[in-house]
């Protein structure tokens, strides 16, 4: 047996500020903590698990994964976190209890491609955004997409909302 449940009982070694790679196959999950504003990578393109972990090692992140093989390295217990194979949202549920996630951390400060920190503002290459407050109005310098809140951006929020009632401390 080898449900989720028991899983949740692997200890963890707290790497502080929380920093996360998220593992190819979890890229979903990986989208909503950059939302939230956790910083956020992607292993490289067709990375071998040894040169995963060395990331997680050398940047001082927390691996998230359904790999159970990458645990099987000697660096694996202090940095990976191993998720069960439920979907997206039992996966963020586990996520959230195990670490104590605060979805209102920083939301929308991270580009929710590619882990940039936003500016605020629009892009300076970017047509004009009429009937928008500039100050609501946040672009990715790096890949330059822009966020504003419009409905797209509040139903993220309210979704992170949702997801923080998740956390122990509010039970
Ligand atoms: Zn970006």
């Amino acid at each position: 047996m080898s449900g989720p449940l028991q899983l949740s009982e692997q200890p963890l070694c707290p790497l502080y500020p929380l920093r996360f790679l998220c593992d190819e196959m979890l890229q979903g999950l990986g989208e909503w903590l950059r939302v939230a504003g956790y910083d956020t990578e992607t292993p490289l393109n067709g990375a071998v698990d040894r040169d995963v972990l060395a990331q997680a090692v050398v940047e001082n992140r927390w691996l998230i994964t359904r790999d159970r093989e990458l645990l099987q390295h000697r660096e694996g217990p202090a940095y990976v976190i191993l998720l069960g194979t439920g979907g997206q949202e039992e996966n963020l549920r586990e996520l959230t209890r195990r670490l104590d996630l605060d979805w209102l951390k920083s939301p929308f400060s991270r580009c929710k491609r590619c882990n940039t920190p936003l500016q605020q503002g629009p892009h300076p290459g970017s047509p004009p955004l009429p009937e928008l407050d500039l100050d609501s109005i946040y672009h990715c310098p790096r890949c330059c997409q822009t966020y504003w809140e419009g409905s797209h951006v509040r139903r993220m929020r309210e979704r992170l909302r949702r997801f923080s009632h998740w956390r122990p401390a509010s039970r």
